[in-house]
């Protein structure tokens, strides 16, 4: 029954992406606000979108040689995008090609803190929910799907229910991926907000690969992530 509200509920998102396509063709400029940006809140919450790595930090390289984090802004950027179509504030941790470090001169220092900034980004964000998008990769190519973690409090762990049970329906069909608790990864063990990280496929299947470089794959992503976001918020 769930799933058929959510079938109900991604028919306007998907007719809003449209029209939203169709308002940058003619605005000529994207919705894209930085963290910095943010307007003050108002009880509301506020959608912290994480491109994961960047900069020096490529993340992951798929099987064709592209960069996980050029990946995960170009899908950051369309979930920001259609966010906003859909009236709710967000706050990205980058819009461009960049790591969030202040510190060191080592690219362990950098790394460590990039990450303390962008926990310190979710943490002091009132109302902030934490979506953070990277990619998967394995040395056997035969896995794929996105594989939804959650940080440790109950509604983490229902939004990642969500999500990962929309991006099999909707995505991966036949995908008996369950959600997972994300043991040992820092921004989502350091966060006390609300938060999800979606690991949106395999960079080593080549099919996926493929898949999640294509703008059109990344927009049905984004639709099926916003559709599931809005009806878990609408529900809280
Ligand atoms: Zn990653």
């Amino acid at each position: 029954m769930r799933y058929k509200r959510l079938a109900l509920a991604l028919l306007p998102v998907y007719i809003l992406c449209l029209g939203g396509l169709l308002l940058s063709a003619v605005w000529g400029s994207r919705a894209v606000t930085a963290i910095t940006q943010t307007a003050p809140l108002t009880g509301r919450r506020c959608v912290i979108i994480d491109a994961g790595h960047g900069g020096e930090d490529g993340g992951a390289t798929s099987c064709t040689g592209v960069l996980e984090s050029r990946l995960n802004l170009e899908i950051a950027l369309k979930l920001n995008d259609l966010l906003h179509l859909l009236g709710y504030d967000t706050a990205m941790v980058r819009t461009t090609d960049v790591s969030v470090y202040t510190q060191g001169t080592t690219i362990a220092a950098k790394k460590a803190s990039d990450l303390k900034e962008r926990v310190k980004l979710v943490n002091g964000t009132e109302n902030g929910l934490l979506i953070s998008i990277h990619q998967n990769t394995f040395s056997d190519s035969r896995y794929s799907g996105a594989q939804v973690f959650f940080s440790r409090n109950t509604e983490s762990r229902a939004l990642a229910k969500a999500l990962q049970a929309a991006l099999a329906e909707y995505l991966n069909p036949g995908s008996q991926r369950q959600p997972k608790r994300a043991t040992g990864v820092y921004l989502m063990e350091h966060i006390d907000r609300p938060g999800a990280l979606i690991e949106c496929g395999f960079l080593s299947n080549p099919e996926e690969e493929a898949k999640l470089r294509d703008p059109e794959y990344q927009r049905r992503l984004c639709c099926v992530i916003a559709a599931t976001l809005s009806n878990f918020l609408d529900q809280e």
